[in-house]
């Protein structure tokens, strides 16, 4: 079938050489050895009905350091039996210690009613209780769940919200708790791995409050840094268990560099039209595909595009799926995929996770997703049960086009990192608040949990009156629990309701940064393939009014950035520059838009916009250009302000490739007379309130970071830039000024 495929796109119109490079991965499987001996009878009969008869060597690994009392994370490849290598002796634990209990956590409710499938499955026979506990769960289940059941699949946000700060109804659970699982461990970086570092702060004190020391197990997808992600997450240590990365099926990868399609200015094929060619090519040869695109106005574009290129019966075999829409639309849209009725779904990674939406036999990667570990997550949302094919679509990028000239790259080890902060005040601060509300804070005990800021955070909220001190204890003075308030999936800030002017119903939520950028008026807004024009933003009462109605235009937001140096927190010296770390503040100003033609994203037009500034303190590295060498840029005839300009894209564009995120968490600004430094300054900052540890693991790589700056800009064969090296598509500047050549050069001195 794949091969068959391959050539059906091969001899298509569309098809002109673009395949860089097609691999096949490793299949081989592991070695096997028989089961451990000293299970429990029931566990073992019921591993023999399954014709269960011996584990891989990683999971007998598992299995005995579990045994052995070990916090354990496993990060091997998809579909290497994660769950079978916990389940073991979990449940055989349960078995023998009859009032034991578990908490499974899965990154989203719908995985965790997936899951639940598979548990149940092992534990019905076997007889121990166990069940779901989300919002969805009615309430006289709810109070059978916290007396009876031993084993529980939950989400973090039904921890952070609905049982944590109702511990005393859990006391039993909580008293007997052994084990903790967190499932799909590589999902919790960024904001919500913040959160969720909290969240389990949280989870182990009132553990140990109730006299039970779990055990925690880890599950993850390959990872560069597994001993420190699981550190920070948990606040405790680890073993890691490795070593399997092969697939139990065939698959061939393909890297796909879309046509030049003017060389003068480097200029390709749009990585949409691209997807929507050979997602039209597999509908109608019957492939079952996903395709994942980046961001949430791209999933909307490739399906209007390619919903356009079908004959009208075709239309209904192609739906969008992501995050923002309703729960009913989403199980629609899985019941669909499930049945067949769907046959290309394209989505955001809402579905990267392993939800059940039936054998799927192609993956399309639209554009590099952020991470490697993120190129094999999708890819192996394909193929579970039979040869599949994935093809991932360079993008004009520089990373992307990196990819595209060394695919071998991929393949390399020792690339990325997850990062996150468990030490973001903005994060932490309302934990805390959590945290005192579930049992009053003894700093001194409570440190242990939360670190070293915990004493100046505490002693703050109490000078604020938010906490009260009644002998050496800090209690949270509100009677009613702040958790719900707290939105550990974005920055918590207040939601913005879009309403569909034509029958006031409420569409998507989205977050008031987001409006701002996003819907202010004249906007033009897609949902579900359509598009929606923005009549009116209210940012006081958190609304805007959108009407449906068919434009053959997209807007983009223009903004101005300015960055104040707050806190110096370290300095070094590389090579001939001294590089900072530190805390800046960020003011965004969004001045006015653009509008461009959806198909060939030509230029229609720009409006101005007075919208109040987005503000936000963060950690940023940065650095300053000493006069010598201003001076030989200056001697070469090029522009100070357009090198230093191009230098900012390029290290913006690149440190995503050492440090595991999205090209947009991350803001760069750059200053010809920066006024805190009193010379040309360069800043890459954290996009996120608070800093999520990308800007410091950039300070830390800053090496990595210059060499492939340089290597990108110096091998582009462009003249005087383009969209693979210097361009960056979210220049509020329309990228200008920009000079290549002198980017050229300022960064072979820095490396020199
Ligand atoms: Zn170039
Ligand atoms: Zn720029």
């Amino acid at each position: 079938m794949i091969d068959y495929i391959l050539k059906e796109l091969k001899i298509d119109e569309n098809y002109h050489g673009q395949f860089v490079k097609i691999f096949e991965l490793k299949t081989e499987l592991p070695g096997l050895s028989p089961l451990p001996e000293d299970l429990n009878l029931s566990i073992k009969s019921y591993l023999q009905n399954m014709g269960i008869k011996k584990l891989y060597s990683h999971q007998i690994e598992a299995v005995e350091e579990i045994k052995n009392g070990e916090n354990v994370i496993i990060t091997t490849s998809t579909s290497s039996g994660k769950t079978l290598a916990f389940n073991i002796p979990i449940i055989n634990y349960l078995l023998n210690n009859p009032k034991a209990t578990a908490l499974y956590i899965y990154p989203t409710k719908a995985l965790a009613q997936d899951q639940f499938e598979k548990v149940i499955e092992m534990v019905k026979e076997i007889g121990i209780n166990a069940g779901t506990y989300d919002g969805d769960t009615p309430q006289e289940r709810r109070t059978y769940l916290r007396r009876h059941s031993r084993l529980l699949l939950i989400n973090p946000d039904i921890l952070h919200i609905g049982i944590l700060p109702n511990h005393t109804n859990w006391s039993s659970f909580f008293s007997n708790l052994k084990f903790i699982v967190v499932d799909e461990a590589h999902y919790y970086s960024g904001v919500l791995g913040s959160h969720m570092s909290e969240i389990m702060r949280r989870l182990r004190r009132i553990s140990h409050y109730y006299g039970s020391y779990p055990q925690f197990i880890l599950a993850s997808a390959t990872l560069k840094n597994p001993e420190e992600f699981s550190f920070k997450l948990i606040g405790e240590r680890f073993k890691v268990i490795g070593g399997f990365e092969n697939l139990p099926y065939k698959k061939k990868l393909i890297i796909l560099n879309p046509p030049l399609i003017d060389p003068s200015s480097n200029l390709r094929r749009s990585i949409y039209k691209e997807a929507v060619w050979i997602l039209k090519k597999f509908l109608q040869n019957n492939v079952k595909t996903i395709a994942f695109v980046k961001s949430r106005k791209g999933v909307e574009l490739v399906t209007r595009m390619l919903k356009n290129s079908l004959e009208p019966d075709e239309k209904e075999f192609v739906s969008s799926y992501r995050a923002g829409y309703t729960k009913e639309t989403r199980h629609e849209i899985e019941n669909k995929l499930k049945n067949g009725k769907v046959k290309i779904v394209i989505t955001t990674n809402a579905l990267e996770l392993g939800i059940d939406i039936g054998a799927l036999d192609a993956t399309l990667i639209v554009g590099y997703p952020g991470s490697i570990s993120s190129i094999f997550q999708q890819s192996g949302r394909s193929g579970r049960h039979s040869d599949s094919l994935s093809i991932l679509i360079t993008g004009s990028n520089p990373i992307d086009q990196y990819f595209a000239k060394d695919p071998d790259y991929i393949f390399t080890k020792n690339v990325e990192s997850i990062s996150i902060n468990p030490e973001n005040p903005y994060i932490q601060i309302p934990h805390l608040k959590c945290a005192a509300y579930e049992i009053p804070i003894d700093i001194e005990e409570d440190v242990e949990y939360f670190g070293n800021s915990t004493k100046d955070i505490v002693q703050k909220l109490n000078r604020d009156g938010i906490f009260e001190k009644r002998s050496d204890k800090y209690f949270y003075i509100d009677r009613h629990s702040v958790a719900p308030e707290i939105n550990i999936r974005g920055a918590g800030q207040e939601q913005i309701r879009l309403f569909d002017s034509e029958n006031n119903q409420i569409i998507e939520r989205i977050s008031r940064d987001r409006a701002i950028e996003e819907t202010f008026k004249g906007a033009v807004y897609m949902h579900l393939a359509d598009t929606y024009v923005v009549k009116e933003l209210n940012l006081q009462d958190n609304f805007a009014i959108l009407e449906k109605k068919n434009v053959d235009y997209y807007t983009d937001s223009l903004a101005i950035e300015t960055i104040w140096i707050q806190k110096l927190i370290n300095e070094k010296r590389f090579r001939r520059v001294n590089i900072y770390f530190g805390d800046v503040l960020v003011e965004e100003k969004v001045r006015g838009f653009v509008k461009k033609q959806f198909e060939s994203d030509r230029r229609m037009g720009s409006e101005e916009l007075d919208l109040p500034l987005i503000k936000f303190t963060t950690k940023a590295f940065w650095f300053t250009i000493e006069e010598e060498m201003s001076k030989k840029i200056a001697d070469l005839k090029e522009d100070l302000p357009g090198t230093i300009h191009a230098v900012e894209h390029l290290l913006v564009g690149m440190t995503p490739l050492v440090v595991l995120c999205d090209r947009n968490d991350l803001g760069g600004v750059s200053h010809p007379l920066h006024p805190d430094t009193q010379k040309a300054t360069i800043f890459v900052y954290d996009g996120i309130e608070g800093g999520i540890g990308l800007s410091e693991k950039g300070y830390e790589r800053i090496g990595e970071i210059f060499e492939f700056a340089y290597k990108t800009v110096s091998e582009c064969t462009c003249k005087d830039g383009c969209p693979s090296c210097i361009f960056s598509p979210k220049c509020g500047n329309e990228n200008s000024p920009l000079s290549k050549n002198g980017a050229k050069i300022l960064l072979k001195e820095i490396l020199s």
